[in-house]
């Protein structure tokens, strides 16, 4: 064959939430067949040219057919293939008679942080702005909601203060419940060098030593949900040390003696601290030196605080120290969440989340006013909707009656994944739009749309420090797989809502995205995301457009750090200190149990879709394994490598033992990624009951579930 073309493309990374901007050269020969190579791109600011393990491995996980990818190609209905026009028309069809008859509530939709923000603004108007429901919620509650709740309490707005190169420019930087070395690779190489270059100090504060802990200078395994104890008695000494910052919290924040009376109670002094999270007296006390004495601290963390019963308190004990010591604003400084997924927050800017709006909007009157006259939508949502567990239980008390499920796998991730799947069976309509043929979800769809993968679709995505990037299509769609919002759009103009949805490209919704975002927003009462500057960008713009940070009001500049002003988002402006009371376990822990955490692996991504194609990639990992700790392990019987079986009052899984002192004496570890369709017996979502949940965010506590463990 005669190679006719070779061409570069630049795109973002589809794994995790630093955003990786990505080369993909793409040459292709004149019988159709296509080679591609990825390279890190080393003009954008995430990465500046590196890639991790998974991101290097792009080109192998395409997800093609002929490869065995397993695309889903065709439309179908009830397992037959079907024209693009049957399956929208059964689509909408089924929606409006279910809404005609129970009204807007009884449907719902539930998407994905692998969504791109332009996929989810046109899901989000669908079902708020049209169909008048908030039911729609997104996997991005099983990752990122306590940090969202906890930000809107502390700052008034979903909003991360500051910037990638603060890990650079900090001269103390602490881990908390972040296996950044695995699950954010590119963020810990850039942590790792700052380190050799400069000497910044790194504490890891988890329950595992992690890979993380090998380029760490002290680790704390503290007992797991004991966070808050933790950084309530960090609150505590800085005061005592005379730490405070007293002209910043007089001048620019609320609630300080609240909070610390708070902390006093639940961690009063280092004695009790080392108590509770079961950790040495010295290791608590040199821990509070170094944050007392180093200026520039920036704490990030991630899923060992946000998959909590008590995510949103931890949160906002963090947030409550770097009030109390004025670090925030500056470089260098500041609180940090990382985001799992590429495109967690992108969801978040566009209402995603069930008790949001749009453009970080909330049910307030003036809010649904706002967004019903810029759509000119016939019924707001009035209130919020229901949050991930929730709608799962109002399918199965039948009160949900049509879902639709786009690019993700409930049936695998969500807690209680055996109830879930319950649930969807006796569902009348599940809708499923993926890439993929065959996944647990889909094997519960009565409809089952094909979606456009990375590499053939057109968005942004927003990455954990507000940067917004472009994904680009350098490939023609598998099949007859299309974009999921041109889906979308088609199913709401056949259901009678032409007018809404008449979006020709991805560069018209991001355009109507962006000026929602502006619309009489003056940066006040919990508007944070504005983008109103790119509200007019062309087709051949929105192609070229670079990576940049939000906010970029109309007439400025691109923000790279919030809160320099010592502004916040609340209704006076000033940060807010929020009391926060240790909880006790969620779940009564039986005699014999261990507490079972569950997370990711360096090489896998979610369940293993598009990462479980590379050999490579796989052979980190081949099989799930529980760790457990050698004396756990010796009063079981059990031995490195031996098979067990894992119960708990949800399920029950079987995998094999890896004994190892990373993992603390009472406790358990398995990794998150194996479905049926890979080992049919270690799924966890199977393991972890949907019982314990945070009450202000709704995400589910996945990292403290009691389960027995026994030789098989
Ligand atoms: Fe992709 Fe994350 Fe790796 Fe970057 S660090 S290449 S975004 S998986």
């Amino acid at each position: 064959p005669r190679v006719v073309v070779g061409r570069e493309v630049k795109t973002t990374c589809p794994y995790c939430g630093v955003g990786c901007g990505v080369v993909a050269t793409v040459t292709a020969d004149d019988q159709g067949d296509d080679r591609v190579t990825v390279r890190g791109d080393a003009d954008h600011p995430a990465n500046r040219g590196r890639l991790c393990s998974k991101g290097s491995a792009l080109a192998e996980t395409l997800v093609r057919d002929a490869d065995g990818g397993g695309r889903l190609l065709h439309p179908e209905i009830d397992g037959r293939r079907v024209g693009w026009d049957d399956a929208l028309a059964e689509v909408a069809t089924r929606f409006a008679d279910t809404i005609a008859q129970h009204g807007p509530d009884s449907v719902a939709f539930y998407v994905s942080g692998q969504l791109l923000t332009e996929d989810y603004y046109v899901a989000n108007k669908l079902m708020k702005g049209f169909i008048g429901s908030a039911n729609i919620d997104t996997n991005s509650r099983l990752c990122m909601a306590s940090s969202v709740a906890g930000h809107k309490r502390g700052f008034g707005a979903d909003a991360v203060p500051g910037s990638y190169a603060d890990f650079e420019t900090a001269d103390l930087v602490v881990l908390v419940g972040s296996n950044l070395a695995w699950c954010h690779p590119v963020l810990n190489q850039r942590l790792l060098a700052a380190k050799a270059a400069r000497g910044t100090r790194i504490i890891v504060v988890d329950p595992r030593r992690t890979a993380s802990v090998d380029g760490a200078d002290s680790h704390l395994a503290l007992a797991a949900g004991t966070d808050s104890v933790l950084f309530n008695g960090l609150l505590v000494h800085l005061h005592a040390m005379g730490r405070t910052d007293a002209v910043f919290v007089g001048r620019h924040t609320n609630g300080e003696e609240d909070a610390l009376a708070a902390a006093r109670a639940d961690a009063p002094d280092i004695a009790a601290v080392a108590r509770r999270c079961k950790l040495s007296e010295a290791e608590v006390a040199d821990f509070y030196a170094e944050v007392a004495t180093t200026e520039r601290l920036v704490t990030v963390y991630s899923q060992g605080v946000n998959q909590s019963s008590q995510g949103t308190d931890t949160v906002n004990s963090i947030l409550n120290v770097h009030f109390l010591t004025g670090r925030i604003g500056q470089p260098g400084m500041g609180p940090f969440s990382v985001t799992g997924q590429p495109n967690a927050m992108g969801g978040r800017e566009v209402g995603g989340l069930a008790n949001q709006l749009a453009a970080h909007m909330g049910f307030t009157v003036e809010d649904i006013d706002r967004v019903r006259r810029f759509w000119n939508a016939p019924r707001v949502a009035a209130k919020p909707g229901l949050k991930a567990v929730d709608l799962f239980r109002a399918i199965e008390r039948g009160s949900v009656k049509a879902v639709w499920i786009m690019a993700t796998n409930p049936a695998v991730s969500m807690p209680d994944a055996g109830r879930v799947r319950r649930a969807l069976a006796k569902c009348p309509t599940v809708v499923m739009s993926d890439c993929i043929a065959d996944t647990d979800t889909g094997r519960l769809a009565h409809i089952r749309l094909p979606a456009a993968g990375w590499s053939e679709k057109d968005g942004t995505v927003t990455n954990s420090d507000r940067t917004i990037s472009r994904q680009r299509a350098f490939r023609a769609a598998e099949g007859e797989a299309r974009p999921d919002w041109w889906i979308i759009a088609q199913v709401a103009r056949r259901m009678g809502f032409a007018d809404g949805f008449g979006f020709d490209n991805a560069a018209a919704v991001f355009r109507e995205h962006a000026a929602l975002s502006g619309f009489e927003n003056d940066g006040a009462s919990g508007r944070a995301f504005d983008i109103g500057a790119l509200a007019e960008v062309s087709d051949a713009e929105f192609d070229t457009l670079a990576p940049f940070p939000w906010p970029w009001r109309a007439g400025g500049q691109p923000q790279a750090r919030l809160f320099t002003e010592n502004h916040y988002f609340t209704d006076d402006g000033r940060g807010r200190f929020v009391p926060v009371t240790t909880k006790a376990l969620p779940r009564t822990l039986p005699d014999g149990a261990l507490l079972l955490n569950t997370g990711r692996l360096r090489d896998q991504w979610h369940t293993m879709t598009r990462t479980g194609l590379s050999a490579r990639l796989s052979a980190h990992a081949p099989e799930p394994c529980l760790d457990l700790h050698p004396a756990d392990a010796a009063s079981r019987g059990i031995v490195d490598g031996g098979l067990v079986r894992v119960t708990s009052v949800a399920g029950e899984a079987l995998a094999r033992v890896r004994v190892t002192d990373a993992q603390r004496e009472g406790t358990a570890f398995l990794p998150m990624h194996w479905t049926d369709a890979f080992t049919g017996s270690c799924v966890i979502g199977r393991l972890i009951d949907d019982e314990a949940v945070d009450p202000l965010s709704g995400q589910p506590d996945l990292k403290r579930m009691p389960a027995t463990v026994l030789p098989y």
